[in-house]
C-alpha cells in the first residue's frame, strides 16, 4: 500500500462532465493542440513557399464552397445532436461512458499526426508511444513490464484472434517436427503430447535432430496443405487426426465463435466448459475437457479463460485455471492460457491499494494470476475510458509473442519497424496508443487515482443494488456480482421463469423507448449457465419452465455516480421510472 493512497483524489475531476464544467479548461487544451498543430507546420521547412495562395483560398467561388462545407459540417453537429448520450450518469447501458480527459487530449492531439503504427517508418513517434503504453497496460496486469510484447489492436475481439494466430502456430509448428521426426527416424507420434511441446523445446530438438526447414515447412498444417498434413499425421499413429480444440468458458464472449470460425476450427473443434452455479468456468468440467481431447488425440489449441464478463462482469477463477495448466506443463504438457479481460483487465488497477477490498478476495487472487497467462486482451475502450477503437493483444514475453517462425528469431524490443510482421491488422492509427499513454501518464493504472475510478464504480453498482431491492420487491439481482455490474429479472415468488423474463423484457423494451435513462438487457441460455439459473430461481421460488434466463443489466462505470447530489437525485428518479414499468 503507498503512502499516497490516502490523498484526496477528485476522479471525477478528470471529466468534461455532463454540464462541461471543465469547458473552459479543455477549451484551452484543445486550443493548445491546435497551435501546435499549426506551429509545427509553419516551424517545419520554414523556407518553403506558401501553397495555398491568397487568391485561391479567398476567391469568390472557393468561398461558396467553404459556405457549403460548413453548412454541411453544421449538419452533421446536428445530427449528432441525436446521438446516444453516454456521458451522462443516465446511461448505464453498455460498456461505454464519459471519456477521460487525458485520452480524450491525447487521442485527437495524435490524431492530427495521422501517425499509422504499423511502422516505424511511418510512426516515430507513434510506435514509441505505442511500445511504452504496452509496457504500462502490461504493469497493470501484472507482468514485468520489461520483457511483456504486445500491440494495440481495433479492439478485443481483434486482440483474442491474435492469441489464437499465435497459439495455433506455435501447437502447428510443433506437430510439424513431430510428424517430421515420426516419418525420416520412425519416433513414436502422438499429437497432443508433441502439440504441447512449448516453443523452447521445440527449438531445441530441431536444432539437435538437425532438421531441414523445407520439411518442417510440408509438414506444418499452416504453411503446407492441412488436409495432407493431416492424413499423414494418420498413417503414423494409425489414427485419424481431427485437429485442435479450442476450449472457452461458457460465459466468454461472441469474438471466440468468430474466431474458431475464422482460423477455420469448425464447431465441432469449439469445446465449451460448462459454468458452475456462480457462472464461472467449473474447474472439474475444465479438467475433463482436457482429459477428453488428449483421450481423442487432438490438441488443446488455447484455454481461455474470462477477466470480466461481457454479461455479468464477473471474473473466472484465473488463479485456479493457472494452477491446473502449470501441474500439466510439469509433465511437458504446454497448453497456452489466454485471459479475455478486455472488460476486467482495469479492475487491476485496484490491486495493491486500500480500496482493492471492494473486490472479494477470489477475484482480486484472479485479477492477480492474470499474470501467469501467456496472453491477454485488454480493451482501453472500455473500462479504460478511451476512444474507439482501441483494444491490446499483450504477451509475457517475445516467446509467446511471436507468430509464425521455425527459425527462432529475436524480437528486439526497441525495434518495432517491422510490427506489421507480427500483426494480423495491417495499418493501426497511434490515436488509441498515444490516449493510453497520456491516461498512463496522468492518472496511472494503479491504486492511487485510475483504481479510485475504478472503485467507485463498484461502489456505486454495490449501493444502487441494495436501494433496488429496497424499493422493488420483485427485483432478483443475479449473484454473485463481482464487478460494476448488476443484473436483475422482475420476479413474483412463485412464479415460472416464462412469466418473469416476459416481464422483465416488457420493462426493457419500456426502458429502451424512454428516454431517461439507457439500460441493456442480456439473456443467459442453459446450454452454459444452467446451474446459474437454477440457483436464481432458487432466491424466489421460481418455476423452471424455461432454458433461458432474461435479465436487465446496468453498468456502473460512468464516473459521476460518486457525486451524492447526482446519486441521490437520479436513484429515486431510475425506481419510480422502473416502478412504473412494471406491470
Ligand atoms: C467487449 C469484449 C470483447 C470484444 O471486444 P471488442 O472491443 O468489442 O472487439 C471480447 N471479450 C470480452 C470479455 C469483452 O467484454
Amino acid at each position: 500500500m503507498s503512502e499516497h493512497d490516502d490523498k484526496p483524489f477528485a476522479a471525477d475531476a478528470y471529466f468534461l462532465g455532463p454540464k462541461s464544467e471543465n469547458g473552459s479548461w479543455v477549451r484551452g487544451e484543445f486550443q493548445a493542440i491546435l497551435d501546435h498543430w499549426f506551429d509545427w507546420r509553419r516551424s517545419l521547412f520554414a523556407e518553403d513557399p506558401e501553397a495555398i495562395s491568397p487568391a485561391r483560398r479567398l476567391s469568390p467561388e472557393f468561398l461558396r464552397e467553404r459556405e457549403v462545407l460548413g453548412q454541411e459540417l453544421r449538419n452533421l453537429l446536428d445530427m449528432l445532436r441525436s446521438e446516444v448520450p453516454k456521458f451522462t450518469p443516465r446511461y448505464i447501458g453498455h460498456m461505454v461512458s464519459e471519456l477521460s480527459l487525458p485520452a480524450l487530449l491525447g487521442h485527437f492531439a495524435t490524431l492530427l499526426h495521422n501517425p499509422n503504427i504499423t511502422s516505424r517508418e511511418v510512426a516515430k513517434i507513434g510506435a514509441k508511444m505505442e511500445s511504452e503504453a504496452i509496457a504500462m497496460l502490461a504493469g497493470m496486469v501484472g507482468f514485468d513490464s520489461g520483457v511483456a510484447q504486445g500491440h494495440f489492436t481495433g479492439g478485443g475481439t481483434m486482440a483474442n484472434f491474435e492469441a489464437v494466430w499465435r497459439a495455433r502456430y506455435r501447437l502447428d509448428h510443433a506437430l510439424s517436427l513431430a510428424l517430421v521426426l515420426a516419418e525420416r527416424d520412425g519416433d513414436p507420434l502422438d499429437p497432443f503430447m508433441a502439440a504441447h511441446m512449448g516453443w523452447r523445446e521445440f527449438e531445441r530438438i530441431e536444432v539437435e535432430r538437425n532438421v531441414d526447414e523445407a520439411d518442417l515447412r510440408a509438414a506444418s498444417m499452416v504453411l503446407g496443405n492441412p488436409f495432407d498434413v493431416a492424413r499423414r499425421i494418420g498413417k503414423c499413429t494409425g489414427r485419424d487426426y481431427l485437429g485442435p480444440v479450442l476450449i472457452t468458458p461458457g460465459n466468454k464472449h461472441f469474438s471466440w465463435q468468430k474466431a474458431a470460425n475464422l482460423f477455420g476450427l469448425g464447431e465441432d473443434s469449439f469445446w465449451n466448459t460448462p459454468l458452475d452455479q456462480e457462472g464461472r468456468v467449473d474447474l472439474t468440467a475444465l479438467e475433463e475437457r482436457i482429459n477428453e481431447a488428449r483421450a481423442l488425440g487432438r490438441p488443446v489449441l488455447a484455454v481461455i479463460s474470462v477477466a470480466g464478463t461481457t454479461e455479468a462482469g464477473e471474473i473466472d477463477p484465473v488463479d485456479k485455471i493457472a494452477d491446473k495448466l502449470e501441474a500439466l506443463k510439469a509433465k511437458n504438457i504446454h497448453i497456452w492460457h489466454h485471459v479475455d479481460a478486455a472488460y476486467g483487465g482495469f479492475f487491476c488497477t485496484l490491486l495493491g491499494g486500500k480500496t482493492e477490498d471492494v473486490l472479494e478476495p477470489a477475484q482480486q487472487n484472479a485479477l492477480r494470476a492474470i499474470s501467469r497467462a501467456q496472453s491477454v486482451t485488454i480493451d482501453p475502450h472500455k473500462l479504460g475510458y478511451v476512444p474507439y477503437s482501441c483494444g491490446a493483444f499483450i504477451t509475457r514475453d517475445e516467446h509467446a509473442y511471436r507468430a509464425s517462425s521455425f527459425q527462432a528469431p529475436y524480437i528486439d524490443r526497441a525495434d518495432v519497424s517491422d510490427k506489421w510482421r507480427c500483426t494480423l491488422e495491417g495499418s493501426r492509427s497511434g490515436a488509441g496508443a498515444a490516449a493510453t499513454w497520456l491516461t498512463g501518464k496522468t492518472l496511472g493504472f494503479g491504486p492511487q487515482k485510475f483504481g479510485k475510478i475504478i472503485a467507485a464504480g463498484i461502489d456505486a453498482r454495490k449501493v444502487f443494488t441494495k436501494a433496488l431491492i429496497k424499493a422493488i420487491p420483485l427485483v432478483r439481482p443475479l449473484r454473485p456480482a463481482d464487478t460494476n455490474i448488476v443484473c436483475f429479472s422482475l420476479a413474483k415468488e412463485g412464479e415460472t421463469l416464462s412469466q418473469s423474463n416476459a416481464r422483465t423484457l416488457a420493462v426493457y423494451a419500456r426502458f429502451q423507448a424512454h428516454p431517461d435513462f439507457s439500460v441493456s438487457k442480456t439473456v443467459l441460455g442453459a446450454a452454459s449457465y444452467d446451474a446459474l439459473i437454477d440457483q436464481h430461481l432458487k432466491g424466489h421460488d421460481g418455476v423452471r419452465d424455461e432454458d433461458s434466463l432474461a435479465l436487465l443489466r446496468l453498468v456502473f462505470m460512468n464516473p459521476f455516480w460518486t457525486n451524492p447530489e447526482t446519486r441521490d437525485q437520479l436513484t429515486p428518479e431510475f425506481m419510480g421510472l422502473l416502478a412504473g414499468f412494471i406491470e
